[in-house]
């Protein structure tokens, strides 16, 4: 299977990642998936969807094997409903690869060209970020701080080894800080310079 082009919105809960990859997916030849959107989608009757509020609800990562599985499929789906043209268009992933391993799973599937590793130093203004998000999105693993502790606690254990899988060259740090159209200018000028 000839690997998808792919670029990585890399950061804590409440970074932005979510933003910046509908805006880059809503232009011409860029394709954005969400892995929280994904599980999100789910019918809350299912196994998966009943693992999904299970894991969430605590802050938790839900199991790889059952991540990577759901993924697969509606990466697929997208491909044969040709929402996503893998020969037209890169894949903007926010979400996923969240651990080292789904990384390895996933590597005989994507090819990495960036990283974008939108970063912010200040976990206070981050959980007030996903709290006002909460409220706004109706997102209940956000309405409760314990939970917020736990899903950066999680990135911090998990996730952020991913930047030493990828490695310098791949990764491209930006100030989350700064506003939307400052980070997206940055993930452009980025994306343009590698040609
Ligand atoms: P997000 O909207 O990306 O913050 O994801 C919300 C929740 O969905 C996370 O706290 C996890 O429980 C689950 N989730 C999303 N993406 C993944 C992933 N790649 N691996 C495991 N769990 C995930």
């Amino acid at each position: 299977m000839k690997r998808y082009k792919t670029y990585l919105i890399f950061g804590p809960p409440g970074s932005g990642k979510g933003t910046q990859g509908t805006t880059l997916g809503s232009l011409p030849q860029f394709f954005h998936c969400a892995c929280g959107d994904v599980f999100r989608s789910l019918d809350t009757r299912t196994e998966l969807g009943q693992a999904f509020i299970y894991f969430s609800g605590k802050g938790e990562l839900v199991p790889d094997d059952l991540t990577i599985q759901l993924w697969k499929v509606r990466i697929n789906d997208c491909v044969r409903s040709h929402h996503f043209k893998p020969e037209l268009a890169a894949l903007v992933l926010d979400g996923i690869p969240r651990n080292v391993r789904q990384a390895e799973i996933m590597q005989d599937m994507i090819d990495v060209r960036k990283v974008f590793h939108l970063h912010c130093a200040d976990r206070e203004a981050l959980v007030k970020r996903l709290q006002r998000r909460a409220l706004k999105d109706n997102r209940l693993d956000d309405a409760n701080e314990e939970v917020i502790r736990e899903r950066l606690a999680t990135y911090e254990a998990l996730s952020k080894p991913l930047l030493e899988f990828y490695g310098e060259k791949l990764i491209h740090t930006i100030d989350a800080t700064q506003t939307p159209v400052k980070v997206l200018g940055e993930i452009i000028n980025a994306i343009n310079q590698e040609g």
